[in-house]
């Protein structure tokens, strides 16, 4: 197994031609993460760091890619649970397709995939994954962590997805991002519904009530229309404000919830409430109302 041709590439030759392959394939980021930095950091419990899940790997190579403003723009909708499920399939392929290729190019690889678990039952029993993206992608410099515990970039702020891929090769890592992106806006921790964030003074990520989030996240599945995603939604950081002109918008966030119970047609809203009026059975709407009310 492996070609003399894939052999002959290392270093940034290799490093380029892998974020062609992933370009051409639909990766809207790459980043690269020598295994070391898990150990350097410290941040990740032993057994959940890339050489104890796969003892070959030297190097992670995060492929991320954007989910569209607008779309978010309408969460809790069906429309947006297709973009994730999109996005997530695609993220899998991707690193499916570029794990295979490594392996052809005689690299020998291997890929976490995008959302390894089965159901949320299985987060309520044990809330983390065996293996944790936001970080391999702060590791491979594609951003940094804000108060909602998001992998924050600058090109899409939290609005992007990733997925990692192990290989045994060593391959030029990217730098860390030094500077905080977050600007403890404090948007995602008003926004959330379930009170889920709290800013704290001494850091930028924020404390995170896990159970409150899945609780959020059981209540749309029952609806169909997972993830919640709000705390994505009105993160002011990202180039993709600018190509949607979604800047300033905090107002109009902050006020939304208030807004659509004052007034379900409230035409500020109108495009996002009638996205979310649709592909719902108005039975599963009413029985979460009235959960909610109780
Ligand atoms: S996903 Fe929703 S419930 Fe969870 S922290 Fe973000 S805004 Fe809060
Ligand atoms: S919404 Fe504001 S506080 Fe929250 S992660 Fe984004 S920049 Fe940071």
């Amino acid at each position: 197994m492996g070609s003399k041709a894939g052999k002959a590439l290392e270093g940034q030759k290799l490093k380029d031609y892998v974020i062609s392959f992933c370009k051409e394939h639909g990766a809207d980021l790459v980043g690269f993460a020598p295994v070391e930095r898990w150990d350097e950091a410290g941040e990740v419990p032993p057994d959940f760091r890339p050489r104890a899940l796969w003892p070959s790997a030297r190097t992670v190579i995060v492929i991320g890619i954007e989910m569209p403003l607008p779309i978010v723009e309408t969460t809790p909708s069906v429309l947006h649970k297709e973009l994730y499920r999109t996005a997530n399939r695609k993220l899998d392929i991707l690193a499916y397709d570029l794990t295979r290729h490594l392996n052809r190019m005689g690299f020998a690889s291997f890929f976490f995939g995008r959302d390894v678990y089965a159901n949320l039952k299985a987060l309520r029993e044990k809330t983390m994954a065996a293996f944790s993206h936001v970080m391999a992608a702060k590791y491979a410099g594609l951003g940094t962590i804000g108060v909602s515990h998001c992998l924050l970039t600058p090109e899409f702020g939290p609005r992007v997805r990733f997925v990692s891929v192990f290989t045994s090769v060593v391959i030029p890592p990217d730098p860390l991002v030094e500077k905080d992106l977050c600007i403890k806006c404090e948007l995602c921790a008003l926004c959330c519904p379930k009170k889920a964030l709290t800013m704290k003074k001494d850091r930028v990520i924020g404390d995170y009530d896990k159970m409150a989030c899945l609780e959020m996240a059981e209540e749309l599945t029952r609806r169909g229309c997972y993830p919640c995603g709000i705390c994505t939604k009105v993160c002011p950081i990202g180039m993709d404000r600018l190509l949607y002109r979604r800047k300033g918008l905090r107002k109009k966030y902050l006020r939304e919830t208030e807004a659509l119970a004052a007034n379900s047609e409230d035409p500020d809203y109108k495009s996002w409430s009638h996205i979310r009026k649709y592909g719902i059975p108005e039975t599963d709407k009413d029985s979460d109302h009235k959960k909610k009310g109780s």
